[in-house]
């Protein structure tokens, strides 16, 4: 059994994002209904974990909200003050015209960001292996000096400068598997040759027409990012490829002190935004391989912090797959979809999948981010 961290703050289901009818307004002919991002995915999740039992067996992390300076290392003045604002009265918008917010927001975001910072403080303090920041609202697509996506702070790339500034960490990946394209912390990080960036997400989903494989990094950040967009239909057997043949080498090959993962569950197959058919099976698949992953190369020290996912009855089970495989205690619980979605045909890997991965594993072996397993020296820094 591992010592795992979690946070969560009833707070974050307080964050309203208004009356929609799922992406879009309500209106005249549009009947009033919720936002497709609405608390119930992430407190249906949190209920699962204390329901199940796990919740006893983790190592629970109090949320604090990040601080000004802790925004400000990754988000400009403008920004910050312009969503502080907005929230201080009637509520806003993240930036892109379809992420609203109500009032509170600005301080229910600096603790999404907080519990983010907190999760990482306590798995580089030792106080506990791995850590899962079940958050809200999510970050990573968050630029610097905009929100979107129904992101307002970049949750992730606040904590990797909180570690950078606080604890002296100086290489760290980001594995993003949200289905949508983590265009935020890569916008954030791409000039960084000291973070790792590599987002696995369904082609051209959002934002449309980013995560493109030749985006590879600026400047001296050049090779330090890797895409990989994935065609529609995916299932188990993709994801867990393309983590073995792309992200798993990459990550040992760039032999990071930490790893940060952004968790999204709207690649299932019960996602109403993402077309892909990722069961329970398969996250619980993946995150078993990013636990060893990082036992191999960072001491075990994984942060996973929470990100889409938008199916309220399908995330629990994900969530708490993921949640078993990262502290190693299996609760008995099943995923009660497993008979419906697991045997299903989709999960075999096709050849056109196997392209897709092919050619971003051959792009990033090109720049030397997955090098040969008996070349690979820990601390050695290819590129
Ligand atoms: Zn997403």
């Amino acid at each position: 059994m591992t010592r795992t961290g979690y946070v969560w703050h009833e707070i974050y289901s307080w964050h309203d994002t208004g009356t929609y009818a799922g992406l879009v307004p309500a209106g005249l002919h549009v009947q009033p209904h919720q936002n497709f991002e609405n608390p119930e995915t992430k407190t249906r999740f949190a209920g699962l974990v204390e329901v199940s039992g796990l919740l006893s067996h983790l190592h629970r992390i109090s949320a604090e909200p990040a601080t000004l300076t802790d925004i400000l290392r990754v988000h400009t003045p403008e920004h910050v003050a312009r969503i502080k604002a907005e929230s201080d009265d009637r509520g806003g918008d993240a930036g892109d015209g379809t992420s609203p917010f109500g009032p509170g927001s600005y301080e229910i975001a600096l603790l999404a960001a907080g519990g983010t910072i907190e999760a990482t403080r306590a798995v580089l303090d030792g106080e506990a292996e791995n850590a899962y920041a079940l958050v809200r609202p999510p970050g990573h697509h968050a630029v610097r000096d905009q929100g979107m996506g129904y992101c307002i702070f970049a949750n992730i790339a606040v904590a990797i400068e909180w570690a950078r500034a606080n604890r002296g960490v100086q290489r760290i990946a980001v594995v993003d598997y949200d289905v949508h394209h983590g265009n935020g912390t890569q916008s954030i990080f791409e000039a960084d040759p000291d973070v790792l960036t590599i987002s696995l997400h369904q082609d051209r989903l959002f934002p449309p027409d980013a995560g493109m494989r030749h985006e590879q990094g600026i400047g001296e950040g050049f090779g330090s990012v890797i895409n990989i967009p994935m065609p529609a239909g995916c299932g188990n057997g993709a994801y867990i490829d393309a983590i073995d043949r792309v992200v798993a080498p990459a990550v040992r090959a760039f032999a990071p002190e930490l790893i940060l993962v952004a968790s999204g569950f709207d690649a299932s197959a019960a996602d109403p935004l993402g077309r892909m058919s990722v069961t329970a099976a398969g996250y619980r698949a993946i995150a078993e391989r990013l636990v060893v992953l990082a036992r191999d190369v960072c001491d075990g020290k994984l942060v996973v912090s929470h990100e889409g996912g938008y199916s309220a009855v399908y995330v629990p089970y994900c969530g708490l797959a993921v949640l078993e495989a990262l502290s190693g205690v299996h609760t008995g619980v099943k995923d009660p979809f497993a008979e419906i979605w697991d045997s299903s045909p989709v999960h075999a890997l096709t050849p056109w999948q196997d392209e897709a991965i092919s050619a971003s594993a051959k792009l990033a072996e090109a720049l030397q981010l997955i090098v040969p397993a008996a070349a690979t020296t820990r601390g050695a820094a290819p590129r």
